[in-house]
């Protein structure tokens, strides 16, 4: 295997590749958690917004996978953020998942109101404190939200946000090696909206004898601190993305993938979104 198949990050060691399960609900949930499970991922993502947490929980349980053998991110969505109702939608998330403690639980983006950010971390540090989960951390937070969030929370463990071959990301990738914190991938294919066309994707994809989704997810996982999120309700389409880890991009590859990226070219930009400085 030529990528490293867990990031230790702070001296914690975290599957390089998880299951996503935003859009993926109800039974196919559930098949698709256990069966990535089965295939060899030991990283599932979810959220309180995406509505599956009883279904992701139940594909944990059917995989018979032992809870410590597992790293379990959620994300507690903006109108949850008051502590009060921030403790209430863990604990929803712990009953729901059918787990007691998560390994990682992020705040799912920036607040739209800056106050708010301050006692959501400390309430995310109080569930550190009280075992219920491991790690804390934010998602979507550019440079300029994650430096001060990180003056508040210094344990802040975790950034998730879009990343691929068309959205390097040169502030946050460096950050998060001078402070050794991870950066979660997003969106890795960029949610199945032409990157894997590119000619560069399907020419290096072509050389290795590999598929362009798997020189996608290779250049994401092959960089410092960086662990990476593919999804597929398809079974075969999951384990070609696991295989990633074994597709040995060489310099030449990466530096004509480097090309690919142009600022501010996301797929995911919700009106709530923050300003982006990418
Ligand atoms: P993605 O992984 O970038 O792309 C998924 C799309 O690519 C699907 O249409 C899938 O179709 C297709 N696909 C998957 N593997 C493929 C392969 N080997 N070859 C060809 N096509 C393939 O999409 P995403 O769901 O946007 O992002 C992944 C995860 O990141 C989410 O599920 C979620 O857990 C997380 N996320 C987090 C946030 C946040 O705000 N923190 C936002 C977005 C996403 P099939 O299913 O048919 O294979």
């Amino acid at each position: 295997m030529s990528i490293a198949f867990t990031k230790t990050i702070r001296g914690v060691a975290v599957p390089t590749l998880g299951i996503g399960t935003w859009e993926v609900e109800g039974p196919t949930a559930t098949e698709t958690v256990a069966d990535a499970i089965a295939a060899g991922y030991r990283h599932v993502d979810t959220a309180v917004a995406y509505g599956n947490h009883a279904e992701v929980g139940e594909g944990i349980r059917r995989s018979g996978i032992a809870r410590d053998e597992l790293w379990l991110t959620t994300k507690i969505w903006l109108d949850s953020y008051a502590p009060k109702r921030l403790r209430e939608s863990a604990e929803q998330a712990l009953k729901d998942l059918g787990v007691d403690y998560l390994d990682l639980l992020l705040l799912h983006w920036p607040a739209g109101d800056d106050a708010e950010t301050e006692p959501a971390l400390r309430a995310l540090q109080q569930l550190r404190d009280d075992s219920l989960i491991r790690e804390l951390g934010v998602s979507n937070f550019p440079d300029y939200l994650l430096r001060p969030a990180l003056q508040i929370a210094p344990e802040i463990f975790a950034d998730q946000v879009e990343y691929h071959a068309h959205l390097a990301h040169e502030k946050l990738t460096a950050t998060a090696l001078e402070l050794d914190l991870m950066i979660t991938a997003y969106s890795p294919l960029a949610h199945g909206e032409g990157l894997t066309a590119e000619s560069v994707v399907t020419e290096v994809a072509a050389k290795h004898g590999v598929s362009p989704a798997q020189v996608c997810i290779a250049w994401l996982a092959r960089q410092g601190n960086v662990t990476v999120l593919p999804r597929s309700t398809n079974p075969d389409r999951r384990r070609e993305n696991l295989a990633a880890l074994e597709v040995d991009l060489t310099a030449g590859d990466v530096a004509e993938l480097d090309e690919l990226s142009r600022p501010g070219k996301r797929y995911i930009n919700p009106p709530f979104a923050p300003r982006w400085d990418d």
